[in-house]
């Protein structure tokens, strides 16, 4: 434990972002490092608790009080091995995760949590630096060939401990890029692609394969798949869109968000995107249905594209701004209102609001959108959701763009998943054991394919887990780590 008083008398602090008229000007991100003094300070204020909640609220189950301990002792090089023993890519998690673990830290109880996300990604980013990341193929090999389906951060976890365990491990991506959401989802502004780059020549130099722009089921189909490799690994996602059902849908100018924010990751990393098809808030009034982190992204990339006016539809009320003073629930994440840099730079959310229906002009594309202010939402007679407005709250707002953003029904099944016979789960998952291996013996699942659309930290534990399972089937025994959670 860094400094056994320290939580008494230094406060929380984040790290400082760029100034709001400098970053909507740019894709760079948002945030800007911490001095190492200052971080120290942050990381003496971990209790070292008995019962470290934290470890239990990180789905990897991270030795935070560990590494906490270790930052202020300014031993990184022993941080990052302790980091890495529980997370493949830290920079990944340290840069996007929402950090269930600092809603679960014991200082949350009445106080402000340890700002344990920005230890995590100083650790990393110290680490490249310094070059202590370095590739760690494994002695020898097993003859076993894996293939992995979908290189996110479920494929690429699962990937790296597989062949660190000495299997062949060839991972095949439908995109033209590897990286799943991280590639082409998450905006540049919330993480910098130079991170996964330097994450990829790590695996490759490891020996893993990869095979970008291979529609798994359509260019080589899971018959062939199966008669080429000992056991398979689907970590094909879940971005199967939810449809805006509501008249007008059809009008020109709807898009569905992961559309929008693919074209502008592409123009960002230099690709090509047909300038005819691309999709551009320049000069427009946007209007974003869905009130999550997808909606998030395309509020922070409509502001620096330049729209005229954004706002975001959020169907539920606005949440307390401040946690009560003894937060009831902890260690579970509070409802409070979350502000993300995306929302202090301009734009509004409205809260409460339901989209009843889309009115178009004389050509056919999108012009205003009627929504409704929400009373409360009841259970309809076949188990959905019932709307139930407030009378006369009728409202038009302006649009030229809307943006679906409200969620996703699942993952893709027609090609691969119905050809691999899998089954699926009541949610419409692919259904595993608890070693994630389907229904078919020898495939596997992981990620938000087995789980619905989630987090990164998510994914990168189910990719642990099911390497293990993997390894286990093909072995008879692993000893690739189980997360914390199991
Ligand atoms: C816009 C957006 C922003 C997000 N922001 C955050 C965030 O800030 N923090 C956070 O923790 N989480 C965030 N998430 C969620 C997070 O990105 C996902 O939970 C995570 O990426 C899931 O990882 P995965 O490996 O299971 O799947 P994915 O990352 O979806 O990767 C699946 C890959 O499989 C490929 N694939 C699919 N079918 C085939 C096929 N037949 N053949 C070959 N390849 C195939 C896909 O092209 C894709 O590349 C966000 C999600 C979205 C959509
Ligand atoms: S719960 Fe918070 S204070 Fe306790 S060990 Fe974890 S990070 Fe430190």
């Amino acid at each position: 434990m860094g400094d056994s008083k320290a939580f008494m008398i230094i406060r929380r602090e984040m790290p400082k972002k760029r100034t709001i008229s400098e970053r909507v000007r740019d894709y760079n991100e948002v945030y800007l490092p911490m001095a190492e003094d200052k971080l120290k300070a942050q990381a003496s204020r971990c209790m070292d608790c008995g019962v470290p909640f934290c470890h239990s609220g990180c789905p990897l189950g991270n030795l935070i009080p560990d590494w906490n301990d270790l930052v202020y002792r300014g031993r990184w090089k022993e941080a990052i091995d302790a980091l890495h023993a529980t997370n493949n890519f830290p920079e990944f998690t340290g840069k996007l995760c929402p950090a269930p673990c600092e809603d679960a830290c014991v200082l949350n109880i009445n106080d402000d949590p340890v700002t344990i996300k920005q230890v995590e990604v100083s650790i990393i980013e110290r680490a490249w630096k310094e070059g202590w990341v370095l590739a760690e193929p494994p002695a020898i090999r097993t003859g076993k060939r894996v293939a992995i389906i979908g290189s996110g951060p479920a494929g690429l976890a699962c990937a790296q401990q597989l062949n660190r365990a000495g299997h062949t491990v060839t991972v095949l991506e439908k995109d033209d890029k590897i990286g799943g959401l991280i590639r082409y989802g998450i905006p540049d502004f919330k993480m910098d692609k130079h991170l996964l780059d330097l994450r990829l020549a790590q695996l490759e130099e490891e020996g893993i394969l990869f095979r970008a722009g291979v529609i798994v089921g359509v260019d080589i189909t899971a018959e062939e798949l199966r008669c080429s490799f000992d056991a398979i690994v689907v970590a094909t996602g879940s971005i199967a869109p939810r449809d805006l059902d509501v008249p007008g849908r059809e009008l020109g100018g709807i898009h569905y968000a992961m559309d929008y924010l693919t074209q502008q990751n592409r123009k960002i990393a230099g690709l090509t995107v047909d300038d005819a098809e691309f999709i551009s808030a320049e000069g427009k009034h946007v209007l974003i249905v869905g009130g999550g982190d997808t909606g998030a992204d395309c509020y922070g990339t409509a502001l620096r594209q330049g729209a005229l006016s954004v706002t975001q539809f959020q169907i539920h009320p606005e949440p307390p701004k401040d946690k009560p003073e003894l937060n009831p629930w902890w260690p579970t994440p509070a409802l409070i209102l979350r502000t993300g840099p995306a929302h202090e730079e301009g734009g509004v959310r409205a809260w409460g609001a339901h989209t009843t229906h889309l009115e178009g002009d004389e050509n056919g594309n999108i012009k205003a959108l009627h929504a409704v202010e929400v009373e409360r939402i009841e259970k309809s007679a076949d188990g959905g959701r019932q709307i139930v407005p407030v009378p006369g709250s009728e409202k038009v707002y302006p649009a030229n763009l809307i943006l679906i953003a409200i969620g996703y029904t699942g993952p893709h099944r027609p090609g691969l998943l119905n050809d691999l016979g899998v089954a699926f789960d009541k949610r419409g998952n692919v259904h595993t054991d608890s070693d994630y291996q389907t229904n078919v013996p020898g495939v596997f699942a992981a990620g938000d394919s087995r789980r619905g659309q989630s987090l990164i930290v998510w994914a990168i534990a189910e990719g642990r887990e099911a390497a293990h399972g993997v390894d286990k089937y093909l072995m008879g025994t692993s000893r690739l780590p189980l997360t914390a959670y199991k």
